[in-house]
């Protein structure tokens, strides 16, 4: 299985409980000045102009006219409005390698700075991130509030915390493991498992409170914005994000789009039937992909008093907890194969804190896919992303770019 880690973690640093700071990036960050940033309201060409030069790098002008169709005047004025803006900057005549030098423009990714907050109904974890997606700041802790007035009242108070070391803070994003309706272009939060939440309007009290743009997604999604622009799946056309830890979810990028569904949330493989008999789950479902394949469900099955107990003897070669192991990997094969049936993606990226899947037991997982996927269909390349507890405050912070822009 092929391993990547994307070039946007060389420089990261990431702890537990504290706050970590890169420094590089930072100092690289706070170069132009420190005043605050308010995002400019962009018209429909400057959108897709600035949009480019985030996920493509530094770009000349004939391949920006090219590429957004706009005519060359009309590009002239576009990029003369984002600099003035302080969003990208002109680096002048630029050899490309290929005839003529050209005249190149870039992103200015230091030009403002999102911050991306994952809930949990456990923990809080933050990341904070310039234009493109590299993450300058992480941290985590303990917070088991479910109340929304006092959860609001926090997260404020981090925002401004954060806003007190970043002025150019621009922008939020919040994940959490929830369906996402949108009313009236603005978020709610529909079915929040671990924070009992249904129908709160979080996107519009959080931007309320904070004075900034907010967007607020589902944590599968908000990953798989963030891999799909950023991360892993770089780009791809076609792509699904697994993620399993507590859960099980799937993010699909269909024809460079991500699947939004009705409600924020498709993907939900969790209750796919994976074998004709076997365990059932907490829903009574028979031989169901959740009563394998989470952490939770390892462990119960193995008896184990936690999943950080469970991995320890697989490592030390336990034949049970291997089993249980195996039979998960089997499992979300199933359910991988469904997915790429169901969707035709070519690509797969797995990840989450389960990581002990395919680490172990990557041959019955693939085996498990090439069994259940149609005979027709192209087995999808399989990636592996290793998870960090702040991802899904990375992926919360890309999703805050993707509002923006
Ligand atoms: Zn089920």
């Amino acid at each position: 299985m092929t391993r990547v880690t994307p070039p946007r973690r060389s420089n990261e640093q990431v702890t537990s409980g504290n706050v970590t700071i890169d420094e590089a990036a930072d100092s690289t960050a706070r170069r132009p000045a420190d005043a605050p940033f308010a995002w400019p309201s962009l018209s429909q060409g400057q959108r897709a102009v600035l949009l480019d030069l985030i996920l493509h790098g530094p770009r000349s002008r004939a391949e920006l006219t090219r590429r957004t169709e706009l005519s060359r005047a009309t590009l002239s004025r576009v990029t003369r409005d984002l600099v003035k803006h302080g969003l990208i900057e002109e680096r002048g005549l630029q050899n490309s390698g290929r005839g003529r030098p050209s005249d190149v423009v870039a992103l200015r990714p230091e030009a403002a700075l999102v911050m991306g907050i994952e809930l949990t109904g456990e923990t809080v974890a933050l990341a904070v991130c310039d234009l493109q997606g590299r993450v300058l700041e992480t941290s985590d802790r303990p917070f088991t509030s479910h109340d929304v007035d006092t959860v609001l009242h926090e997260l404020t108070g981090m925002v401004e915390e954060t806003r007190g070391r970043h002025p150019r803070l621009t922008a939020v994003g919040v994940c959490l493991g929830a369906d996402v309706r949108m009313d009236r272009g603005s978020a709610v939060v529909v079915d929040a498992d671990g924070l009992g939440w249904d129908e709160v309007p979080l996107e519009r009290l959080l931007s309320r409170a904070v004075r900034l743009p907010v967007a607020v997604t589902n944590n599968v999604q908000a990953l798989t914005i963030a891999h799909h622009w950023f991360g892993v799946g770089e780009q791809t056309p076609s792509l699904a994000v697994i993620a399993v830890g507590l859960g099980i979810g799937a993010g699909i990028v269909l024809d460079g789009e991500l699947l939004h569904g009705s409600r924020g949330h498709p993907g939900k493989v969790s209750h796919v039937r994976v074998f004709g008999d076997g365990r059932t789950c907490d829903h009574g479902h028979v031989g169901c992909a959740s009563a394998y394949v989470t952490m939770r469900a390892m462990q119960r099955n193995t008896g184990h008093a936690s999943f950080d107990d469970l991995v320890l003897d697989v490592a030390a070669h336990d034949a049970a907890a291997l089993a249980a192991v195996r039979q998960a990997a089997t499992a979300l094969g199933v359910v991988i194969a469904q997915v790429v049936n169901l969707v035709d993606v070519n690509r797969v990226v797995l990840t989450g804190q389960a990581r002990v899947i395919w680490d172990v037991a990557d041959e019955a997982l693939r085996a498990a896919l090439l069994e259940r996927l149609d005979p027709a269909a192209e087995p999808p390349e399989l990636l592996v992303h290793p998870f960090a507890t702040t991802d899904y405050a990375w992926g919360a912070a890309v999703s805050a770019i993707r509002h923006l822009v």
